[in-house]
């Protein structure tokens, strides 16, 4: 099979940040990418990851990743809001049977690794934030917002973890490609 991992934002937008740390979503999100694909090519040699940037808009970017042919979506998020607000949630496209199951499989992993707020998986629609992407592409989508990059303790919990992180995203990756192929 083959997942494509879609970099949130893009060098000329590159979303939200941490002001202590000066660093956006973007830059956080392409490392951890680059970061996924090499920890999943050393375990992992008949499913591959691919990259995505946002090169040409926010409109084209779902029929691009259509063409890719591939078999489930993961896109890259960080969540952000007043500093303070904290914890893990991932968005799926409200009529997505196997987007909302694979959803739960990135929150349940991924709030065991950082061990941060449960904030649940969230269904959204073609008018939501993200909506275009959850609903335009043929394979199941979602949309990971494992932290809030504006607040410090957030920020700080996710990168100092010794590349538990990227273990926690193959580790989800596996288990939902195993549940894509039963
Ligand atoms: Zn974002």
């Amino acid at each position: 099979m083959k997942v494509a991992i879609v970099i949130g934002h893009s060098t000329y937008s590159r979303g939200a940040r941490n002001k202590s740390s000066d660093v956006s979503e973007f830059e956080f999100n392409e490392k951890l990418a680059k970061d996924i694909k090499a920890n999943w090519s050393e375990h992992n040699l008949s499913d591959e990851i691919v990259l995505v940037y946002r090169e040409n808009g926010y409109s084209k970017l779902p029929y691009e990743i259509n063409d890719l042919d591939v078999d489930l979506v993961i896109s890259l998020h960080c969540n952000a809001f007043n500093t303070t607000a904290s914890g893990c949630e991932m968005l799926y496209y409200h009529k997505s049977v196997k987007g909302k199951n694979i959803a739960k499989i990135f929150q349940d992993k991924l709030t065991d690794i950082l061990e941060n707020k449960d904030r649940g998986i969230k269904s959204k629609d073609s008018e939501d934030r993200g909506g275009h992407l959850l609903k335009a592409t043929n394979a199941p989508c979602i949309i990971v917002e494992p932290f809030f990059i504006d607040n410090d303790d957030d920020f700080l919990n996710a990168t100092d973890d010794g590349g538990a992180l990227v273990e926690g995203y193959c580790d989800a990756i596996d288990e939902a490609l195993k549940y894509l192929k039963s």
